[in-house]
């Protein structure tokens, strides 16, 4: 057994490497440099943690966020690593003494922020150390294009010039070929091997949903699938985060706001609380996320869209990083196509800028109207060919297509007449009116009841029109001219339309928004296990998630850094009674044995003796 695989059994109490971990590890712990690319919950950490425990000296992790820092440090701790941190939340006397713990050669990984690290103070501390390798985690903070960039990170390109003999790896969850030029340029890593995998995400289920009502679909799929889970839903404004989180906490749902505008203090705590507790709902702006390593986030919901592909991929990457079953679930609109596009093009940045904006939302409104695969799509979208996967709600209820090519001239034609009839155009609300032949006073107003089009299309009902309206406006056959009141207006291309020579297959709109339908055997198939453990062992597991709560609140440190959910159903399935059945559960090394071993056998004995 290689001294690798030593470690992560020691340690981390796990049987074996996952994808490429082995081969990262082994040639980092040669002294290799390395650039990884993992998806979110592709387990990075241990790229470097474990060459860190193998090679001589002390590991150095840079890593961006502060607040994340010392959960990193807690979790490593509680496995029985020597762990560090240095960065400006600390106060002098115990910034000393890690400096002193450096110094004695007592410290096996020390976390330093980007800003600390290239101080001269740190560097003539690092000096004077023995360095196993540096690390540099969210290494896409270097790359001036991304969303994320932190011009902190330009100047750690000087450990190549410093330290030339001490191994690096920088690490991201960053798909893209440009982003990875840039590390490698920025960071002076000429020579690194660079380390790519699949970044297809098994366990996390994709759905995408017509917007009805918003918060009442939102609620149900919390309540009817996630009812005591962690999860997070996106919100455009800060305004809507503040409404949707005080609306879920009325419904009785554990949901906090986050988002940048909030004050430092009260945000920092919401932050904490996610990570610290079990079960809480944050509603944040797509500000909140990066480095957020809670393994236990059961799903991520958009209630707005995204701005591209690449964001979606990211923000919906933050569920399920333990591995078990997770729901990224989005609804959507023609509201929201009509405002990424107003941003778009009022954005004051070159015509350049726009025109890539405007081919990623293009791409985006593809994906979410798409009526094959998801996960092809969007593993397409970073270059990988993959087959159906099963685990998508196209794949799960294939959606029904129709031959929309008629409603498409009807409402095409519509749109026409009316602004023929008055002189100028009119949004979707006087159209579908108009279709479905409602005299209102506005449709009386404008003498639309008198148009040819009026009342031609009763056989749909006004939802199922926006339906339509938005996959035209998908298709780039219809426009929302949003500078002249959102009328809409048609494209060049409808005319191939309107006149006979081109096909439209649609997706059919539907009155309500349907769950997929699943396989009555797989009912709950995307539940993760702790929800399906019946009897003695569901007990026993309610049982040991209390007595961790119990252990993480003693400690001062977050729930999952004690032991993750997927090891507390092992124990709970298994239902040990001696340290030796104990052993062999993923999740559970030495450290934790000798510490908890005991403690975890006296809960299950526990909840056996009150439940017989
Ligand atoms: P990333 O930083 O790539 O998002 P992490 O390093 O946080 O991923 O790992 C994700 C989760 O997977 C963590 O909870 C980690 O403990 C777990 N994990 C990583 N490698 C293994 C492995 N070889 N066996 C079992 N669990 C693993
Ligand atoms: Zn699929």
């Amino acid at each position: 057994m290689s001294r690798a695989t030593q470690v992560l059994r020691e340690v981390w109490g796990y049987s074996a490497f996952r994808g490429p971990q082995a081969e990262i590890i082994a040639h980092v712990s040669n002294g290799g440099d390395a650039l990884v690319l993992l998806p979110t919950g592709g387990g990075k950490s241990l790229c470097y943690q474990i060459p860190a425990l193998v090679r001589d000296g002390m590991g150095v992790v840079v890593s961006p966020l502060i607040a994340l820092m010392q959960d990193q440090v807690a979790a490593l701790r509680e496995a029985g690593v020597r762990a560090e941190f240095l960065n400006s939340s600390l106060s002098r006397p115990e910034q000393q003494r890690v400096e002193k713990a450096v110094r004695a050669g007592s410290v096996d990984i020390l976390y330093v922020a980007p800003e600390r690290l290239v101080k001269d103070g740190c560097l003539e501390l690092l000096d004077a150390a023995t360095i196993a390798l540096f690390a540099i985690d969210e290494a896409h903070c270097v790359s001036q294009w991304g969303h994320d960039f932190r011009p902190e990170y330009l100047r750690l390109s000087l450990l190549a010039d410093r330290y030339p003999d001490i191994p690096r790896i920088a690490l991201t969850a960053t798909a893209d070929a440009a982003t990875r030029k840039e590390i490698l340029a920025r960071l002076k890593l000429d020579s690194a091997r660079v380390f790519i995998s699949s970044f297809d995400r098994p366990n996390i289920r994709y759905r995408i949903a017509e917007r009805d009502n918003a918060r009442k679909q939102l609620l149900q799929f919390i309540r009817e699938e996630h009812a005591g889970h962690s999860g997070i839903v996106y919100c455009f404004t800060r305004k809507s985060v503040d409404e949707t989180a005080g609306f879920l906490k009325d419904s009785g749902i554990n949901a906090l706001p986050y988002h940048a505008d909030k004050l430092h203090e009260t945000r920092d705590e919401h932050l904490s609380r996610f990570i610290r507790e079990d079960a809480i709902v944050m509603v944040a702006t797509i500000a909140f996320g990066m480095g957020i390593d809670k393994p236990d986030v059961r799903f991520v919901a958009h209630l707005d869209m995204p701005k591209s592909i690449e964001a979606y991929y990211q923000e919906t990457g933050r569920a399920g990083r333990d591995g078990l079953p997770a729901d990224a679930w989005m609804i959507y609109g023609l509201a929201d196509v009509v405002q990424q596009r107003r941003l778009i093009d009022q954005s004051p940045s070159g015509e350049e800028h726009r025109r890539v904006a405007g081919a990623k939302l293009d791409a985006l409104l593809g994906f979410c109207e798409t009526v094959d695969c998801r996960r092809v799509r969007l593993l397409d979208y970073f270059g990988e060919s993959s087959g159906a996967c099963g685990n998508c709600d196209n794949c799960l209820t294939p959606p029904d297509l129709w031959d929309a090519t008629e409603a498409a001239r009807k409402l095409m034609s519509c749109i026409y007449r009316c602004e023929q009839a008055s002189g100028f155009g009119f949004g979707a609300l006087q159209i579908i009116d108009v279709l479905t032949g409602q005299r209102t006073a506005k449709v009386e107003q404008y003498r639309h009841d008198r148009v040819s089009t009026f009342g031609i299309g009763k056989e749909l009902s006004a939802l199922q029109w926006r339906a339509v309206i938005r996959q035209l406006v998908a298709l780039r056959l219809v426009r929302v001219d949003y500078d002249r009141f959102n009328v809409l207006r048609l494209e060049v291309d409808a005319r191939h339309v309107l006149g006979g020579r081109r096909m439209l297959q649609l997706r059919k709109p539907s009155e309500k928004v349907a769950r997929p339908r699943r396989p009555r055997r797989d009912a709950t198939s995307n539940r993760p296990p702790s929800d399906t453990l019946g009897g003695r062992s569901g007990d026993a597991f309610q049982a040991l998630r209390e007595w961790r709560k119990g252990v993480a609140q003693e400690h001062g440190v977050p729930a999952y850094t004690v032991f993750h959910d997927a090891t507390l159903q092992e124990v709970a399935r298994r239902l040990p009674v001696s340290l030796d059945e104990l052993r062999g559960i993923s999740g559970i090394g030495a450290t934790k044995l000798d510490r908890y071993g005991e403690l975890l056998l006296a809960v299950v004995r526990e909840t056996a003796a009150s439940t017989r």
